[in-house]
């Protein structure tokens, strides 16, 4: 009998739904809808820590520089409560810190026009209207509380999700490698693929199919730091950075935000920021443990970027998820997922098509 290469290379092929490039939140929230309707798929990840790892893992609905909410803001708190719900059934952890910020007024100004805004309708749900005074760090004019503000656990969720996906093995710990794809046949090495979906924040520059979106890098760096008197609320405060308990013993203090120096080093003008940042409310002495740096995919109109290749249909890029990593991360990989698979177009905002 006859047989062509074609179908014997089949034979060994291993069929997938969805090749996932990429291990941050874009990734594993965009996993989560995969898994929650029953697709086969496998996750490359080059074992770098992503930007997504270093991140603080606030949740959080209002811009604190001027009391302002945001696009789908309500949405996206609603749909990452109920996902993290999801995700805890199957990993048995809750990563879900219900510890709402609280952000120290620099002056009566600021008490003023929070209290004018927790008026608003957009924001009455958010701007909680009585003041907390804090006892352990210097709060004069006190604190304004994010009513639905939380965190992440960043080490559990990464730990957690990426540990149930390589025991059920959709992990494959390596880099991509552009080159090997066969777009003509759907096929990677020895995967035959109906999708590829690329969610490689930074790394998005050396795809050679989307290198050009419009994503630029913002570089962050955030301080782990031992208090010398400890605070004993697990709450986040906010002024200027974010400060929070780790569970190590350590705080976690940061992110800074820099567009200009991109080296991949650690940068000692944002080390100092931060130490300065922290003694103007943190009273005490406290001695840098760890300092860390990531790259933010941001985008001009702080929009993600998502939609379809122009050329090849089944590429698909996942991006642009900028400061808010986990919002945008979990809502919008269910609207990419719809569009994917039911037809239901992008919203402009956030298409690819927009630019
Ligand atoms: C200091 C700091 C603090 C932050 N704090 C918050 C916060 O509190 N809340 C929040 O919501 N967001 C926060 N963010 C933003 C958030 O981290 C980003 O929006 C988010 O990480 C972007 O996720 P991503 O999945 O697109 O990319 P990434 O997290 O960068 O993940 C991409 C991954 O893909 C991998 N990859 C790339 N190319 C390949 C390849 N060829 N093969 C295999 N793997 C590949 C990379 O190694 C990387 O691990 C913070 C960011 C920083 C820097």
């Amino acid at each position: 009998m006859y047989v062509t290469y074609k179908k014997m290379k089949s034979f060994y092929m291993k069929n997938v739904d969805y090749i996932i490039v990429g291990d941050g939140y874009a990734a594993l929230f965009f996993a989560h809808q995969l898994l929650l309707n029953n697709k086969s798929f496998v996750i490359f990840s080059e074992g770098k820590k992503s930007a997504s790892q270093i991140s603080a893992g606030i949740i959080n609905p209002v811009v604190l520089k001027k009391f302002t909410t945001f696009w789908l803001a309500q949405e996206q708190i609603d749909f990452l409560k109920k996902s993290l719900k999801e995700i805890e059934f199957y990993t048995g952890e809750n990563y879900l810190i219900e510890s709402p910020i609280h952000r120290i007024f620099h002056d009566e100004n600021e008490q003023k026009l929070w209290l004018k805004k927790s008026d608003n309708e957009e924001l009455k749900n958010f701007l909680d209207e009585n003041f907390d005074h804090l006892n352990d760090v210097k709060n004069d004019f006190h604190t304004g509380k994010v009513n639905q503000s939380a965190r992440l656990n960043v080490k559990g969720f990464f730990a957690g999700l990426l540990n149930y996906l390589e025991n059920k093995g959709n992990l494959i710990k390596e880099k991509f490698d552009y080159s090997e794809i066969d777009t003509l046949n759907s096929t990677y090495k020895d995967f035959s693929f109906k999708n590829i979906l690329f969610c490689e924040g930074m790394g998005v520059k050396e795809n050679p199919y989307f290198s050009n979106i419009a994503v630029i890098p913002n570089k962050g760096h955030h301080i782990r730091v031992k208090l010398s008197d400890s605070i004993p609320e697990d709450i986040t405060i906010k002024k200027k950075h974010f400060l929070f308990p780790l569970d190590n013993n350590l705080h976690f203090y940061g992110g800074t935000y820099d567009r200009e120096q991109l080296h991949h080093e650690i940068d000692h003008s944002a080390v100092e920021q931060l130490q300065k940042g922290l003694s103007e409310f943190y009273l005490n002495d406290f001695e840098i443990k760890e300092v860390h740096f990531g790259f933010r995919p941001t985008v001009k109109d702080r929009r993600p970027i998502l939609g379809r290749h122009a050329q090849y249909s089944n590429l698909y890029v996942f991006n642009g998820l900028g400061a808010r990593g986990i919002l945008n991360g979990c809502y919008f990989s269910k609207t990419l997922f719809d569009y994917i698979e039911n037809n239901i177009p992008l919203p402009k905002e956030i298409s690819i098509d927009r630019f």
